[in-house]
């Protein structure tokens, strides 16, 4: 049938018993007939209705729970969708049985037509009493919802004049598009950009539910998609066969049965957001809708969010401190081996202060950033870190930020040990550019897994009895200044109206065993890795600039003849003592010879401490030192903190290479936690200002160029930069100032 100028062609879908022939019947009147879907032999019925003199041809298609194609009416559904050319569908929807009419919805959404929502039977659905409230069903949803009755044509107009406006309309619906979950997410994300690239089925399909449809293994689309283009079509399978994988051994699920939980969680969230009205209380509510409600509850959820967060930093800092007591001594057992073996000179001091006492440094967390990825592993498989984002989502609203940027939150660190450049990308689901925006300026104030270290050693050498509450702090901290910028951004250079939002509330999970091993591991194995390669690498440059260019020969002089002198006025006995005592541990020193001994390590330490003062990164940090003296940090946490803007573990190596630099002898050496307790340069007020400068100040640099990418310009790349260290720097300085007027935290 040819389309005329002044007709537009629109479906009726929904499920079976939904009213749809009814209110085909009332659209139509005795302007229709019926026939047969092209090769099938299920009836198709036609007719025409008309607004205000413009023709509208209405197909009433078969009814169906869904898209897929396990039945011949899905398929046909299906096909009549996507393959004429129909510019709305009225989706059919039981007012009393909103949940898995949804279902469809969604489906229908995700196919990319223009979608109204007739909200039949509501008369019904009052008997039954239950009301909803269509507004908010259509504002959390993104289309129009006309409540109806077909039975009395109550609401036809209104449906008819709705398709209409879709059908009119010049712009694309919104996109709708719902999270799967992180690893499937990712695969589509994967699979999206193949799928464009090869212009794979895009004819007829949006290039997401293709993907979608390889991952729920539908038959239909990978048959088309292997006669179209066998290469791709392989190619398609291999992800999914890659990420399917990987939830049998994490989840102990499949692809299919994960994309339907999300839908139904997805569902689940819109209705809870006050959408049904329920006059009496229903009694068979699910385990896991009984669960929220107290887990989500407005008053009660929030603290058991926060002594469950509590609980976790607790759990790591109590369990953990003996393994990463090992992991140290481990270290300290190599920094002696390598000392005692190897001759004076460069290579030793690499490979003592440049690899062991730096990168060690990191790795020495290793037991900690496990203990805190096998409990957010814990927190995430179960379900929980869902509600989490569902209950923050208000909040979130309240200072411009939308409830897709909790999660983004969380993945780059909002309970710890996340990283920021997924945070970044997560920010994608944000539809309003604005809200994205603010989101990805801010979720670098979170609390990654490279900052994780940082905080560890802090908190660890100068809170330590208090080390899961200052932890907790922290992280209200990073939220609070987090959701304070977005406010600040929001009401300036950002300005906008917010959208809305629908959390996916899959349901609640027993996490298996396996599944929260490999988890845990994945993201260990990471840390390590980043640790034995990038940070290794910034750890070998940076150990380069702080021991080149040494010290001239003019200087070495000097010291030598202090050294000279000293040995000459203690005389031939008390040094063989010395030596003698040097290579046996036990021996106990007399004073005269300890007295000697202290002299001359002194004048050790004096070399040394010139020699880094005086290279290149010790320039540096001198240079910075009467600016940053007013947040308290010396110019040895200068190098540290510039080394810091490459990754923020090397905060961590660069203070144990700084520290082992000036170290003289190695025997006496302990933890870089214990150094920095004993030096006279800190304190746990210097701590604090160097733990709130780590916070805020600019992202890494990785994450600084994943800005760059996903804002589209290098302009917010930068700006987060400047603005993030100058923010960093005035709180810090500002707290150390007022600490130490008030003398504070100083002792
Ligand atoms: P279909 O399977 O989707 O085509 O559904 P039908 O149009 O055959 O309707 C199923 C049943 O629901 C019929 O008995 C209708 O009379 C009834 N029905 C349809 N719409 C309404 C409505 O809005 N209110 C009420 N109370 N009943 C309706
Ligand atoms: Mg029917």
């Amino acid at each position: 049938m040819g389309k005329q100028l002044d007709m537009i062609s629109i479906a009726l879908g929904g499920n079976p018993n939904c009213g749809k022939t009814t209110l085909f019947n009332e659209l139509t009147g005795a302007r229709q007939h019926v026939g047969n879907y092209p090769g099938v032999t299920v009836e198709k019925k036609e007719g025409y209705s008309s607004l205000n003199g413009k023709d509208i041809h209405i197909v009433d298609l078969p009814g169906t729970y869904s898209l897929t194609a396990y039945s011949q009416d899905e398929v046909v559904a299906r096909n009549y969708l996507t393959e004429s050319k129909i510019e709305a569908v009225v989706d059919i929807v039981d007012a009393s049985n909103l949940e898995r009419n949804l279902y469809l919805t969604v489906q229908l959404l995700e196919l990319g037509v223009p979608v109204c929502i007739a909200l039949n039977m509501v008369d019904a659905a009052e008997k039954r009493g239950i009301t909803i409230d269509d507004k908010k069903l259509s504002e959390l949803m993104g289309v129009p919802v006309v409540p109806t009755i077909a039975r009395t044509g109550k609401g036809k107009q209104e449906v008819l004049a709705e398709v209409t406006k879709l059908a009119g309309s010049e712009k694309q619906p919104r996109e709708f598009n719902i999270s799967y979950g992180d690893d499937l997410d990712n695969a589509l994300i994967e699979m999206e950009k193949i799928i464009r690239q090869h212009n794979f089925l895009t004819g007829f399909y949006p290039a997401r539910w293709v993907g979608i449809k390889y991952l729920e293994n539908d038959e239909l689309i990978i048959e088309k998609g292997d006669a179209s283009n066998k290469a791709v079509s392989d190619e398609l399978k291999q992800v999914v066969k890659t990420v399917s994988k990987h939830l049998e051994a994490t989840l102990d699920t499949y692809p299919e049965a994960m994309i339907s939980d999300y839908r139904y969680g997805y569902i689940a969230s819109v209705l809870k957001q006050d959408v049904i009205k329920r006059k009496r209380d229903t009694s068979n509510l699910e385990l896991s809708d009984k669960v929220d409600k107290v887990l989500t509850n407005r008053i009660v959820g929030p603290l058991i969010m926060a002594a469950i967060v509590y609980g976790l930093y607790q759990f790591v800092f109590t369990y953990s401190e003996t393994p990463v007591a090992w992991v140290e001594n481990i270290f300290g057992w190599l920094n002696g081996l390598a000392s005692d073996n190897m001759s004076d000179g460069l290579l030793k001091s690499l490979v003592v202060s440049g690899i062991i006492d730096g990168v060690g440094g990191v790795l020495g967390f290793v037991p900690l950033i496990m203990f805190m990825f096998f409990g957010i592993s814990i927190l995430e498989d179960s379900g929980y870190l869902a509600r989490v984002a569902f209950m923050l989502d208000k909040v979130f609203a309240a200072f411009g930020l939308h409830g897709n940027s909790v999660m983004a939150f969380i993945v780059s660190g909002g309970i710890a040990g996340g990283c920021a450049v997924p945070g970044v990308m997560a920010s994608r689901t944000l539809k309003s550019p604005r809200e994205k925006l603010a989101t990805l300026l801010t979720v670098p104030f979170m609390n990654c897994g490279a900052k994780l270290p940082v905080m560890a050693l802090l908190v660890g050498a100068f809170f330590g009895k208090n080390e899961a509450m200052m932890m907790f702090i922290i992280t209200l901290i990073a939220w609070g200044g987090a959701l304070i910028v977005a406010k600040v951004l929001r009401m300036t250079l950002i300005s906008g109206p917010p959208t809305p939002f629908v959390m996916e509330l899959p349901p609640y999970r027993l996490p298996t065993i396996k599944g929260l091993l490999i988890h845990t591991w994945e993201r260990t194995w990471q840390y390590i890795k980043k640790a034995g390669t990038i940070i290794l690498g910034i750890s070998i440059i940076l150990w380069a600039m702080m021991t080149f260019p040494g010290l001239p020969e003019s200087d070495l002089a000097v010291f030598e003849n202090q050294r000279e002198t000293i040995m000459q006025a203690a005389g031939a006995e008390v040094l063989s003592e010395i030596e003698t005592a040097a290579d046996n541990e036990e021996a106990e020193l007399s004073a005269a010879a300890a007295d000697v001994k202290a002299q001359l390590v002194s004048v050790d330490m004096q070399e040394a401490e010139k020699a880094l003062r005086g290279s290149i990164a010790g320039s540096i940090g001198t240079a910075m030192e009467p600016v940053s003296q007013a947040a308290g940090f010396d110019w040895r946490t200068n190098i540290a903190l510039v080394g810091g803007f490459a990754a923020k573990e090397v905060v961590v190596s660069t203070l144990g290479t700084a520290y082992s630099l000036g170290e003289v002898d190695p025997e006496e050496t302990g933890s870089l936690g214990e150094t920095l307790q004993n030096d006279p340069n800190w304190n746990p007020l210097v701590a604090l200002s160097l733990i709130l400068f780590t916070i805020f100040y600019a992202p890494c640099f990785v994450t600084v160029v994943a800005i760059a990418r996903e804002a589209g310009s290098w302009k917010w790349a930068g700006f987060s930069m400047a603005f993030n260290t100058v923010l960093a720097f005035s709180i810090a300085a500002l707290v150390y100032q007022i600490g130490s007027t008030f003398g504070f935290l100083v002792g």
